[in-house]
């Protein structure tokens, strides 16, 4: 190929979305990803696409982009579906939200509340009328909101797809390939590899997730932090009637149902913690808060395990657009709603490299709340 007009660096949802649809715009993109495509944080999610799912009731401005990243979800999907080939497990079942004792339930009312009040369709349930959705639900729970359009999508399927799809549109993916140092620059920003070589192109993209601080020469280094999530996977076996045909979430761990027969526990959120360990503990208090609201999952087999970190910004949305240094464009901080943000965060991201690649100067409104120059330092 080539010099590149874009590199992006990072091979995870938010860099291959990005570099899918620059492609696909016909720029000459190169992805450099240190280790393999789509096997970070992205890798490790549950694949929830939940706009109201653990958000703080301040949090409207991401409220509302992820809600309008969830309207792009079938046409995205679909799309992504016919560029690669491969299907991604976009499933529209809708989500139960459900508590398991009196202070749960005062906390899912004012969700309900929230979400009626924003014009979601969710709808509050009985414990017994819960059940009637979802056998598998314990019969002590005192009440759920089910959210139809919540959905969830095959989040390793949705990278493994993005891939194959950039490829095809043009794009170069380079695995093994660490970037050590971001050099900004107004017409000629550039990269150095571990090794030592430069790579030089028109705009950088940063879409490193929880590592992207820690790549050399920007000042101030992005504000992102990784939060820590461990996570588990069961062997659902509707043979023996243990299956689940809904996400359901709890107060203290999610289930997601997953097309391959694996069941989703989530999963811990540990601030400060750099390592990647399992823990006794945190597989305990996800299996016990999967308990609580689905007993039969004492008799499932325990498949996998696995822990990443979140990219969190300081007030935990995303950095997305022109960044305090000419030349680099962010697409990171997605925290808890990576896979929800892909289809705006690639389509918007893409949108706005473009206009700059082309001098143009605006930024899209959809992006303005998320801007990196937010911070003020
Ligand atoms: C347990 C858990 C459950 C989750 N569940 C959900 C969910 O249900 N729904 C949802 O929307 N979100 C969920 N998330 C959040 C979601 O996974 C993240 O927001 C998303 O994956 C972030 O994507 P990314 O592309 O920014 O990061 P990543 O997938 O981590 O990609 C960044 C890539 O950059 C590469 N990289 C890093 N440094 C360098 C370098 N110096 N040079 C080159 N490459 C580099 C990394 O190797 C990595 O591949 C969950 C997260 C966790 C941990």
């Amino acid at each position: 190929m080539p010099s590149p007009e874009v590199v992006v660096v990072g091979g995870g949802i938010a860099g291959l979305g990005v570099a899918w649809e620059l492609a696909a715009r016909g720029r000459r993109v190169v992805v450099l990803e240190r280790d393999r495509l789509g096997r970070g944080t992205s890798w490790a999610a549950a694949g929830m696409l939940a706009p109201s799912a653990e958000l703080g009731f301040e949090e409207l401005d991401l409220y509302a982009l992820g809600r309008e990243s969830l309207a792009r979800w079938r046409a995205f999907a679909r799309r992504l579906e016919a560029a690669s080939g491969a299907e991604v497990g976009y499933r529209e079942e809708g989500t139960l939200v459900v508590a398991d004792d009196r202070d749960s339930l005062h906390a899912l009312r004012r969700l309900f509340r929230f979400q009626e009040e924003h014009g979601a369709p969710v709808e509050w349930l009985s414990g017994e009328e819960a059940v009637d959705l979802e056998p598998l639900l314990s019969p002590r729970l005192p009440g759920a909101v089910f959210s139809p359009e919540d959905h969830q999508v095959d989040h390793r399927a949705v990278v493994a797809a993005l891939a194959v799809a950039a490829r095809r549109a043009g794009a170069e993916l380079r695995e093994g390939t660490a970037v050590v140092h971001i050099g900004p620059d107004v017409e000629a920003p550039t990269v150095r590899l571990g090794d030592g070589t430069e790579v030089v192109a028109r705009v950088v993209v940063l879409a490193a997730g929880a590592w992207s601080p820690s790549i050399g020469g920007l000042d101030p280094a992005p504000p992102v932090r990784g939060v820590k999530g461990q996570a588990l996977a069961l062997r659902l076996d509707p043979e023996r009637g243990l299956d689940l045909g809904h996400v359901v979430r709890g107060p203290d761990a999610y289930l997601v149902p997953k097309a391959d027969g694996r069941l989703i526990v989530g999963a811990t959120s540990e601030e400060g913690v750099t390592d990647r360990r399992v823990t006794a503990g945190g597989v305990y208090r996800l299996l016990e808060g999967a308990v609580e609201i689905v007993p039969g999952v004492e008799e499932m087999e325990l498949v996998e395990t696995w822990a990443a970190h979140r990219p969190a910004s300081r007030d935990h949305a995303p950095l997305l657009g022109r960044s305090p240094h000419p030349g680099v464009v962010y697409a990171t901080g997605h925290y808890r709603h990576g896979v929800l943000l892909a289809p705006v965060t690639a389509e918007e991201v893409a949108a706005e490299v473009d206009r700059l690649l082309d001098g143009a100067a605006e930024t899209a409104p959809v992006l303005a709340p998320f801007s990196p120059l937010r911070f003020p330092d």
